[in-house]
């Protein structure tokens, strides 16, 4: 079996491994994709190795169209780039399954030929009928050994005439199979316990037991990591590859995904539920929601990787960080606030450059024309309160507004009537007119000397302000976005909601 590297190994004496995500395009692309993508991914970055994208498309009964481009698209979005893959190729493709029909079917002959496999003609009608009756007798239904001692040149020459047949494993019928699992130590299993699995199916494709251990070891693999759903093959994996001869790779089954309360699975209602909510366990939905890569990828490393929960970590530093034997078996409960945790976090880490060119698609979506020196400056005034990348335009949208209307209510000050607040708004004006320019340390001092002449506290008279000049009750730093916005702006905005209060 191969060594494993860990964190303390320095990353020079590491041996570079090859590892691989293998999705099955069979739908969207969830977190729990993301994350089967982002360790191997990790292992082989911080090692030196290469990282492979498999797809596993012999199941044609649940191919999606699409889905593959999708996880393709997911992987670039998250920036997990794969060094081999159909998309790219490499040294060991084709990449696609059903591009390696061929290959499957010299293998599971092989294995015919070396006595641990054997070709079975039973019918779906016969196999359903002894399912029947083993589960009216209590027993575990599985393959009767039928076809298991057909003479060899006999069953050659019934697939020779073009009968339909599957090929089987030829499972012992004494003896245990160890298998080891690195999180969870090595399992041994009585062989009179396993069925005789299908390797090759009637269609002529490969079953995943025997495409995944065939590609895995042509492929060159040394850690497979996987969902925990496999763990109970691993009797049968390591029969064939040890059938096959082969060196066996490192497994790692991860821990399941629960739902927000712990209790069992996400189903497809509650994820519809939570998209209701802003939140989505898609990865492409993440984009359109306002997320980060960087906050999605914090947020699904920790979900299994066994390191101190706060961690901001950033792409680079989970590489460097990274061990395989810190990730964990016990299942991980999605929590949506963790993610919006992690993408603030990451958001208030952004360059001012960086971020600014981020929120910048939603103004334009919005249409309003962004000059990118006055996105510049309202960037440092928002970065603090941003969760989503969205919530940019709650915020600082009326920035590039030309004008604003606020609501007449809100430019009423608390506990005050609207001719007082009238009253207010023009003093406010008066003050400014006479500043040569509105900057906080120019408008905040003589605007609180105002609120204590009239024995107001501020926020009555700043609340009058805010409504006027961004047209909402929410806004950031009132002095500081006033600047932005400039004089003649601001003058024509409080004199029009002089105007308003006076008519009220
Ligand atoms: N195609 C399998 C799945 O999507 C892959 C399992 C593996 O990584 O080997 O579940």
């Amino acid at each position: 079996m191969e060594s494993t590297p860990s964190s303390s190994t320095p990353a020079r004496d590491l041996k570079p491994v090859r590892t691989r995500f293998a999705p099955s395009p069979t739908g969207r692309m969830h977190l729990g994709s993301a994350r089967s993508a982002l360790y191997p991914f990790l292992l082989a970055r911080r090692t030196g190795g290469t990282f492979i994208l498999r797809i596993e498309d012999t199941d044609q009964k649940r191919f999606v169209p699409g889905a593959e481009q999708e996880l393709i698209d997911g992987l670039r979005w998250l920036g997990i780039h794969h060094d081999e893959g159909p998309d790219i190729g490499g040294p060991c493709g084709p990449y696609r399954q059903t591009e390696r029909r061929a290959i499957y079917h010299e293998h599971a002959w092989k294995l015919v030929d070396l006595g641990h496999a054997f070709p079975c003609f039973c019918s779906p009608e016969r196999l359903d009928k002894v399912r029947q009756e083993q589960m009216k007798n209590k027993q575990n239904p599985r393959y009767d050994g039928a076809c298991r001692s057909l003479d060899p040149g006999e069953s050659r020459r019934r697939v020779k005439a073009g009968e339909k047949y599957v090929i089987r494993f030829k499972m012992p019928k004494e003896g245990t199979v160890a298998a080891a699992d690195l999180l969870r130590g090595s399992i041994t299993t009585d062989n009179a316990a396993l069925d005789d699995s299908v390797l090759l199916k009637s269609d002529g494709l490969p079953t995943y037991h025997l495409a995944a251990m065939v590609d895995d070891h042509l492929m060159g693999i040394t850690h497979v990591i996987r969902g925990s759903e496999w763990l109970p093959s691993m009797p049968l994996h390591m029969h064939i590859i040890r059938a096959f001869g082969w060196d066996e790779p490192v497994f790692a089954h991860l821990s399941v995904f629960l739902k927000p309360s712990g209790k069992g699975k996400m189903s497809k209602r509650e994820a519809a539920e939570a998209l209701k909510d802003g939140h989505s366990i898609f990865v492409t939905d993440m984009k359109g929601l306002g997320y980060t890569p960087e906050g999605v990828l914090n947020w699904i490393v920790l979900m299994g990787w066994g390191v101190s929960e706060d961690d901001f970590l950033t792409l680079d530093e989970m590489t460097a960080r990274f061990d395989i034997h810190n990730l964990t078996p016990s299942p991980a409960a999605i929590n949506f606030a963790k993610l919006d945790h992690f993408n603030a976090t990451h958001i208030r880490s952004f360059r001012t450059e960086d971020l600014a060119a981020r929120i910048k698609p939603y103004f334009l979506q919005e249409n309003l024309e962004v000059d990118n020196d006055t996105l510049l400056k309202v960037v440092p005034l928002i970065r603090e309160r941003l969760v989503t990348l969205d919530d940019c335009l709650p915020f600082a949208a009326w920035f590039f507004r030309e004008t604003v209307t606020p609501k007449p209510e809100d430019l009423v000050g608390k506990n005050l009537t609207a001719a007082q607040s009238a009253d207010i708004a023009r003093q406010s004006l008066e003050i400014l007119a006479g500043l040569p320019e509105i900057t906080p340390a120019a408008a905040e001092p003589p605007l609180r000397a105002l609120v204590e002449r009239l024995g107001l506290i501020p926020n009555q008279v700043f609340g009058i302000l805010r409504a006027a000049v961004t047209g909402q009750t929410v806004s950031p730093p009132l002095f500081e976005s006033m600047e932005i916005v400039g004089k003649e702006k601001i003058l024509e905005r409080v004199r029009r909601a002089v105007e308003i209060l006076e008519k009220m």
